[in-house]
């Protein structure tokens, strides 16, 4: 069996062992292409693991048309998760439409209002979550395990493609007609929100698209704590995010 066959038939073993063992599971996905595998391993092995997307309201038009992709491709509706509208309304009154550009403390306001408040409500009373997070994406990612375990959330997080490539994730979609985000052929190798993401030029690392007006050590959006820690999301190094 060739590494790729090896990667892959581990990938759907570890979603099978999560949806026999940590039910009620579900998958975080950005709908970007590690999410986007995923997506097509649980839909199309019709595992019992919700799907779903934070929608911060800010999200580019192609991101949002991923949405209704998975809805025609699978027949199955990805579930949505908005922030509160009350506190994106004060945000915006008191500080303005676009004040994460102002300071970091605003920004990660925003992504605290916008991402990380529905993530916590996408996960209360679950066992355990999924995300397409890979090694290779940054070289603060390079310890990441397939299991992890999130004591912020109080549950097992789960990285199935903790050890794939970049190739492996563009084998898989070309190879089982998997539909993704048309940015990622615009030069969007990591896509998050829009006013927060832009196209990288070659040779620039897939992160530098990301936050690129901030200092990167201040670098992260909340998002994924595991062991106590704060995940940083660096640009010098790659889901949710
Ligand atoms: S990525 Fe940008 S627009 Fe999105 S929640 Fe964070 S600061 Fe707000």
């Amino acid at each position: 069996m060739s590494e790729f066959a090896d990667k892959l038939s581990l990938t759907l073993q570890t979603l099978r062992r999560i949806e026999a063992e940590f039910s009620p599971a579900v998958f975080a996905s950005s709908l970007a292409a590690e999410d986007m595998v995923l997506t097509d391993l649980i839909l199309k092995n019709q595992l019992n693991i919700e799907i779903f997307s934070l929608q911060t309201g800010r999200l580019h038009a192609e991101t949002l048309g991923m949405i209704d992709q998975v809805k025609t491709h699978y027949g199955k509706q990805i579930s949505l998760f908005l922030p509160e509208e009350n506190a994106v309304n004060d945000y915006v009154t008191q500080y303005g439409l676009n004040a994460f550009y102002d300071s970091v403390d605003l920004r990660k306001e925003c992504c605290r209002i916008r991402k990380v408040e529905p993530l916590n409500r996408a996960l209360a009373g679950k066992a355990a979550w999924i995300t397409g997070q890979r090694k290779a994406q940054a070289a603060t990612r390079t310890e990441l395990a397939i299991q992890e375990d999130d004591v912020a959330h109080g549950m097992q997080k789960f990285n199935p493609l903790a050890d794939w490539s970049e190739d492996d994730v563009w084998h898989y979609i070309r190879s089982n007609e998997v539909p993704y985000n048309p940015l990622h052929d615009k030069g969007y190798p990591s896509i998050g929100c829009e006013p927060c993401t832009r196209a990288i030029q070659a040779g620039e690392d897939v992160r530098a698209g990301r936050w690129w007006w901030e200092n990167p050590e201040s670098k992260e959006c909340g998002l994924h704590v595991v062991d106590g820690k704060l995940i940083r999301i660096r640009a010098a190094s790659a889901a949710a995010e």
